[in-house]
């Protein structure tokens, strides 16, 4: 493949470089490199090189993306939505491989380089969105990674072959086994717990736990996953995602949950949800050292038409949901859709540096607190080398 070389770059630490592009990663960074005689040249001045924005948690198999507009309808609590998408997915009879092509394609268009999906798994469903989620993968794996989180939207324990459901599709290919709210949707917090992390143990996949319930509910969750986590050796591959409860603890319960999040090194996901629900007080987690990513969720459907997949936005949404405003704060939101995701789905060599993997993504910044206040559209995103979108569009044929 011959390379490539963006002159003129300006680097995450502000200096001013060519990167010189081959093998799909970076060959060399300096002021005086010129191009190989089989390169072609980008003229990057004026542009910011960052590492491929990472999507720690999507919902790729159930987006409405590329249909027509769907009106909000459902009910206010997570049951209601839970029953009301079923619905919704089944009428509308649409194909979970053709919706999350659809979608990845606009999060590579926006410079997502890799997600973490979370797909359906249940007795509705069985392991169809799986399957489909997996051949859009496969069609793909030029242009964007694909992490897969089996995820049993509906519940474990009240839901009958759940289990073996998790269970075949982890053999199927997933490389995560995901929860949902032990206490508020099972009503059964060791039963739902020890089941996850059973499978997790006996086929060697990493674990992600959607938790939604509030306080003490969510914070006794939070204590139970740390200790099977101990107890079965999981260190550093447990996540939880949302953890809304972390954000409405008294403060030395907050630091009773840090210090098991510590030990055990399990990393929090948030995407700074709307409507003023509570969430995890980021900057102390941070400062505190524990591990952070975040993610679109759900990207335009039945749970919410606003959430757009792209990752700069969210950055942004972070920023300022959480009320930041300094460029050290923004920094922190642009590094959970970044190097946070990154570590989370265990990528090697991620980065802007060199031997890094070509997974990159230039915007016309002078900073990252500058690309992510104004997540500019004009983007230019390289996957392993390659040019995949430029001003905003994904160089991705058409679906039919
Ligand atoms: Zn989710």
């Amino acid at each position: 493949m011959a390379g490539l070389l963006l002159r003129g770059a300006r680097l995450p630490d502000g200096q001013s470089a060519n990167l010189a592009i081959r093998g799909g990663r970076i060959d060399a960074i300096g002021a005086e490199l010129s191009a190989a005689t089989d390169a072609e040249t980008i003229d990057a001045r004026g542009c910011l090189v960052l590492p491929g924005l990472v999507d720690g948690h999507a919902h790729l198999d159930k987006t409405l993306w590329g249909t027509p507009w769907h009106p909000h309808q459902a009910g206010p609590t997570l049951r209601e939505r839970i029953d009301h998408e079923r619905r919704v997915l089944s009428a509308l009879a649409l194909s979970p491989a053709t919706q999350s092509a659809r979608l990845v394609r606009h999060m590579v268009a926006r410079g997502t380089t890799h997600v973490r999906t979370h797909v359906d798994v249940g007795p509705q469903v069985g392991l169809d969105h799986l399957h489909g989620v997996q051949r859009m993968r496969d069609a793909h794996r030029d242009w964007i990674d694909v992490q897969i989180v089996a995820f049993p939207q509906s519940g474990v324990m009240i839901q009958p072959d759940v289990l073996d459901l998790l269970d075949q599709a982890v053999l199927d290919g997933a490389e995560a086994i995901g929860g949902i709210d032990p206490i508020g949707i099972d009503g059964n917090l060791h039963g739902q717990l020890d089941a996850i992390f059973a499978i997790a143990m006996r086929r060697g996949c990493a674990i992600d736990i959607h938790l939604h319930d509030r306080g003490e509910a969510g914070a006794l969750t939070i204590e139970k996953i740390a200790e099977r986590t101990a107890v079965l050796g999981l260190r550093g591959r447990v996540s939880i995602s949302h953890a809304f409860c972390l954000g409405m603890l008294e403060p030395a319960r907050l630091e009773q949950m840090i210090a098991l999040l510590l030990e055990h090194d399990i990393a929090i996901m948030s995407h700074a949800p709307a409507g003023g629900i509570p969430f995890p007080p980021l900057r102390l987690l941070a400062e505190r050292g524990v591990r952070l990513f975040t993610g679109s969720d759900g990207v335009r459907d039945t749970w919410s038409p606003l959430n757009s997949g792209d990752m700069l936005e969210r950055a942004f949404l972070l920023a300022y949901c959480s009320g930041w405003r300094r460029d050290a704060e923004i920094e922190l939101a642009l590094r959970m859709a970044t190097h946070g995701g990154a570590q989370v789905m265990g990528l090697r060599d991620y980065g802007v540096a060199v031997g890094s993997v070509a997974d990159l993504l230039l915007v016309p910044a002078e900073t990252a607190a500058e690309a992510v206040a104004a997540h500019p559209l004009p983007r230019l995103v390289l996957k392993r080398g390659r040019i995949v979108a430029r001003e905003g569009r994904s160089l991705l044929p058409p679906l039919h």
